[in-house]
């Protein structure tokens, strides 16, 4: 390996995870760390502004995933994945949510993930966390990561907490409290009314150390291995191939859906498969890729009456307030407010989060907002449906085939049904009624079982979770072992969302960068 640039580190993508690894490893001073980052930098006006993520989409920030069409809702769905510095905590809504206890016990009780029960992992949420507002035993106050009550609450969203309890639901003010349970406003990561993404928090305040190298535009293409030892990555930078070495370890940090894609590339992965692509079989793994799955979401949307939609704060007069002030309707993250509860009683936490907007939030975002309107989501948390991700070429800038196979399993349809039912309640009930002028979404709210289950159909989309794709866990079809390490090679471990053997109730950055905080104490454990 002439000419080759030598590291000790090589960290394969700079989002939520990476951009963490980039910061811890390279506080020792004789550590050589490079991250590479497909993307290129954080530097669109909208990153920055929390009520602007979604006209990032379909933007070069952007990968721009497609699913397979969906067996069981006839479509196929949109999945945006952030690619820029930062991956996708530069282009999410923010809401800063851990998961329930359980999430983390289910990891170490159900799959051999040791060391990652919810008592293992809460110093590591700690670590991160910089809370502005909570403390006590549960809540970090000076860790890299800022989180915050939003600057802008729009009365919609509080107006329905007010209805949500009417309804039956306790109030919380801490979703990552001792109970998950309950209705009320997200706390977001955001600093000042500004978003807080990794590379705000992590990548930033270490890109002046002389030991940390950062790439942009430069997509790996595959892990180089010496017999069964990853020892490089190669990559491309402005179409020219080059290859830098780990003396250490190649770190996989490229998310839920380019980490098993790199590793397929790379020749690990199931066997039968790698050789249909005409792709060397080099470590036999039957789980990369498998496992996949997501929280798929379902909107209610109704128009509004004596109200304002967030959305008419898109005009240079609220841009110039939002830019003077850090303040204002831009200032909010559109998904404000919600609740975790279960749709069924017996349960043993959640398995429905609600994601409301004070704006027509469907189809992604991308419907003109026709209609002063307001959104609340049911978005299923404790997903039974798992699907895979697979190559469709060997050639690395192809995108994977992706299917995380939606409502495969009944009961996850049953649950999405009974939490539509519930959301039409809360829209008829309490402080929110008065606010609200008639069902845009479906046209109207009276439907038998047979109408809502088409409504589900045709409007469930991602509520941007991926995970699973590269499991960690002792079991056959686990692809990482708790100490995030590749079964089967040397050198090399995967650190992201793709780890994760089941998907947290609730958003996925903070388990992301959890999952990286303790990952990098991990490695450098040796
Ligand atoms: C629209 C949207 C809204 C969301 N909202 C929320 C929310 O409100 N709250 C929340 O908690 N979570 C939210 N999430 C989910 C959360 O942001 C992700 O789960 C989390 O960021 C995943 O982190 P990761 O490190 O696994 O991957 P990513 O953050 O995706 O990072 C992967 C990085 O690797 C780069 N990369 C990929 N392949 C390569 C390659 N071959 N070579 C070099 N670089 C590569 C990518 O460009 C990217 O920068 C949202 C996600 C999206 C997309």
């Amino acid at each position: 390996m002439a000419d080759q640039e030598v590291f000790d580190y090589v960290i394969v993508g700079a989002g939520s995870a990476g951009c963490v690894l980039a910061n811890r490893l390279s506080a020792d001073p004789a550590a050589r760390v490079l991250l590479l980052e497909a993307g290129g930098e954080d530097d669109a006006d909208a990153i920055h502004i929390p009520a602007a993520f979604a006209t990032l989409f379909k933007t070069k920030y952007d990968w721009n995933y497609e699913t397979v069409e969906q067996k069981h809702t006839g479509k196929k769905e949109y999945w945006p994945r952030g690619k820029m510095l930062g991956g996708c905590s530069s282009i999410n809504a923010m809401i800063y949510i851990r998961g329930n206890r359980l999430d983390y016990d289910g990891w170490r009780d159900s799959h051999g993930a040791e060391g990652w029960g919810f008592d293992d992992v809460l110093p590591y949420f700690k670590r991160a966390e910089a809370n502005q507002r909570l403390g006590g035993p549960l809540h970090g106050t000076d860790g890299p990561l800022h989180v915050e009550d939003r600057r802008f609450t729009h009365e919609l969203s509080s107006a329905w907490v007010d209805s949500a309890v009417n309804w039956g639901l306790k109030r919380t003010d801490d979703f990552n409290g001792e109970s998950q349970e309950g209705a009320g406003l997200y706390q977001v990561t955001c600093k000042k009314g500004a978003r807080w993404s990794t590379a705000d928090a992590y990548l930033r305040p270490a890109l002046s150390r002389p030991n940390l190298t950062v790439r942009t535009n430069a997509q790996a293409t595959r892990v180089v291995l010496e017999g069964n030892r990853a020892v490089g990555v190669s990559y491309l930078q402005n179409g020219v191939e080059q290859t830098a070495r780990a003396e250490s370890e190649v770190l996989l940090s490229g998310g839920a859906i380019n980490s098993p894609q790199l590793l397929l590339l790379s020749g690990i992965g199931p066997a039968e498969h790698l050789r249909e692509q005409g792709i060397d079989v080099a470590v036999a793994l039957p789980g990369v890729g498998e496992n996949l799955h997501d929280h798929p979401a379902s909107g209610i949307v109704w128009s509004t009456r004596g109200t304002t939609d967030v959305a008419d704060a898109a005009t240079p007069a609220g841009l110039v307030r939002y830019q003077l002030t850090k303040r204002g309707p831009l200032a909010s993250n559109i998904g404000e407010a919600g609740a975790f509860y279960s749709t069924v009683d017996g349960l043993a936490a959640p398995n429905m989060q609600v994601h409301v907007a004070p704006t027509l939030f469907y189809d992604n975002g991308f419907r003109e907002p026709t209609v002063k309107g307001f959104t609340s989501a049911a978005t299923l948390v404790d997903v039974a449906s798992r699907g895979r991700l697979r190559l469709k070429s060997s050639n690395p800038l192809w995108k994977p085939e992706i299917d995380p196979s939606y409502y495969a399993e009944p009961a996850d349809f049953d649950a999405m049904m009974s939490g539509l039912r519930s959301l039409i309640e809360i829209g008829r009930s309490g402080a929110l009624a008065k606010f609200l002028d008639k069902p845009f979404l479906p046209a109207t709210h009276d439907l038998d079982d047979h109408a809502l289950a088409e409504h589900i159909r045709q409007n469930t989309q991602t509520l941007y979770h991926p995970v699973g794709t590269c499991a960690m866990g002792t079991g056959e079809q686990a692809v990482v072992d708790p100490s995030l390490k590749v079964r089967g090679v040397d050198g090399l471990r995967v650190v992201d969302a793709s780890v994760m053997p089941v998907v947290p109730r609730g958003n996925t950055n903070a388990p992301t960068i959890m999952v990286a905080e303790k990952a990098a104490d991990l490695i450098r454990g040796g």
